[in-house]
């Protein structure tokens, strides 16, 4: 963001308007713990809200909330009966892409467990005691990265140790034991014995403005003002 303030002020002013903390990686809060939160984020919202996105407002809010609903549900079943493994099924498939991409790693030790890490002709300093890499993945995500994962294998230690607790079976299935309730429907909702809401106070339009359903003379001066076709004159 540094260079784009000195390559182009006015682009730079201009993406600061968009409150970039809600959609750029650059400027996510660490220690999130999210594999989710990715720079793509709106267009995967958008996705998964593409059919509750035809409906009005309300309708579109409660589509988000069932399907919210069912998506704790079904987190909480796979928690609680068909997760084997110490992790998500998720997390698991970031490791293994970790350890695969550790074999393109070169490590350099220096003091006080920090290491330099190279991956494609550049440097990330990898902290083992803070457990941070340069890259900002392993703080973010709370899963090492390639780098770190380089580390860990090069210090023979298992990567699963170094992984976040959040993406624990145990710790999925606290987050999704309560999940969303069900909300019932208008008719069957208390009866409080208040006014309804009432419709807007009546106010007269724009008394300058030609109303479009006037009367049948104003019809018949606005035919007129209208101009007419030569039919076939002759010379
Ligand atoms: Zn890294």
């Amino acid at each position: 963001m540094a260079e784009l303030k000195h390559y182009n002020p006015q682009a730079y002013n201009s993406l600061q308007l968009t409150n970039p903390i809600t959609w750029s990686r650059a400027f996510f809060k660490i220690g999130i713990c999210c594999n989710d939160n990715l720079n793509n984020l709106s267009e995967s919202f958008n996705r998964t809200i593409r059919q509750a996105r035809r409906n009005p407002l309300l309708d579109l809010l409660e589509d988000i909330r069932r399907q919210c609903m069912v998506r704790n549900a079904k987190r909480f079943i796979i928690a609680d009966n068909r997760l084997k493994t110490r992790f998500t099924k998720r997390a698991h498939a970031e490791i293994e892409k970790a350890i695969a991409g550790a074999q393109y790693c070169e490590r350099y030790m220096a003091r006080n467990n920090i290491h330099e890490v190279c991956q494609n002709g550049v440097g990330y300093s990898v902290d083992m005691d803070a457990r941070s890499c340069g890259c900002r993945k392993w703080q973010m995500v709370g899963i090492p990265c390639s780098h770190a994962t380089s580390m860990i294998i090069g210090k023979k230690e298992k990567v699963e140790d170094y992984v976040s607790d959040y993406y624990t079976k145990k710790r999925w299935r606290e987050t999704y034991l309560d999940g969303i309730r069900p909300v019932q429907g208008m008719p069957l909702w208390p009866r409080l014995n208040w006014l309804p809401v009432l419709p807007p106070p009546w106010r007269r339009g724009n008394p300058e403005r030609p109303s479009m359903l006037g009367g049948k003379e104003e019809m018949n001066l606005r035919l007129l003002q209208i101009p007419r076709r030569c039919q076939g004159k002759k010379e």
